[in-house]
């Protein structure tokens, strides 16, 4: 694949989510749950021109990713789009002009290709997306699916990230640190279930079927910070894909033929995947 899609992580984990998915002919923004102000500083930070978003997604109405939108949308002229259910699940959502998308559409956005797919999360009608640029033989000549806070991957999910040259995939907890960290019971059995948040090693486990010649990197989303490590998610992640640490803090992972690489996504310090 040529690379005409970009991935700018803005933030990412239990405090707050947005990233922005730079196509061929604008970008989207995934989730707000930042301030305008630290978006417009982390997106200058990156290079990224907020200007050229044309849209905004949500995959659900969890705070950490609804934060920042009533005052960014303020600011806003471009659609926005969410579901139904995550819409009507927050009066801050129901009262700004969304478009409603259902949990198999599609859209074309900032020259892509959108393919929405449902997730599996304790909230109303969560989703995650594939962005895919197409070429003038009707080709995907990119490909970048995003997925975070799932507790189980559809197969409607597994479907639409098999084959993304760039991969973002929930990796939020290390299970043992969990069952063994500082959460109380319900909350470690809210994490841990159907409709929680993906570990490492279910993440790490669906690797080999979402993994194609195609796929070129794989980035860890959402981690915790207390029930991870950036350096335990990649080696997690790595040793499913034969990657192998790529500096000393196994905080990135290559395979040895230098085609696949494995990082993770931070809270606060926004990284971009051309
Ligand atoms: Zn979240
Ligand atoms: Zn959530």
């Amino acid at each position: 694949m040529t690379p005409q899609i970009h991935l700018h992580v803005l933030a990412s984990g239990s405090k707050g989510n947005a990233a922005v998915i730079e196509g061929p002919a604008g970008s989207v923004l995934v989730d707000d749950g930042i301030t305008r102000r630290a978006l417009l500083a982390r997106a200058r930070e990156l290079g990224v021109n907020v200007d050229n978003i044309r849209a905004i997604l949500l995959t659900h109405e969890h705070t950490d990713h609804i934060a920042g939108l009533p005052v960014f949308a303020n600011h806003f002229g471009g659609p926005l789009y969410a579901t139904a259910g995550t819409v009507a699940a927050r009066e801050r959502l129901s009262q700004l002009p969304f478009e409603v998308i259902s949990r198999m559409d599609s859209l074309e956005l900032g020259g892509m290709l959108v393919n929405v797919f449902p997730t599996s999360h304790d909230v109303a009608d969560p989703v995650g997306f594939r962005f895919a640029s197409i070429d003038e033989n009707g080709e995907v000549a990119d490909a970048l699916g995003y997925c975070t806070d799932t507790g189980v991957l559809t197969d409607e999910a597994g479907q639409a990230l098999t084959g993304c040259r760039v991969l973002a995939l929930e990796a939020n907890h290390d299970e043992r640190m969990l069952a063994t960290g500082p959460y109380p019971g319900y909350l470690k059995q809210r994490i841990h279930g159907r409709r929680g948040h993906l570990s490492n090693a279910q993440a790490a486990n669906a690797l080999p079927d979402l993994v194609t010649k195609e796929t070129e990197v794989i980035v860890g989303m959402h981690l915790s910070h207390e029930n991870n490590r950036p350096s335990v998610a990649v080696r997690a992640l790595a040793a499913a894909v034969g990657a192998e640490a790529a500096n000393e803090t196994f905080t990135e992972a290559r395979t040895p033929d230098g085609h696949l690489t494995v990082c993770v996504s931070a809270q606060d310090a926004p990284f971009s995947v051309w």
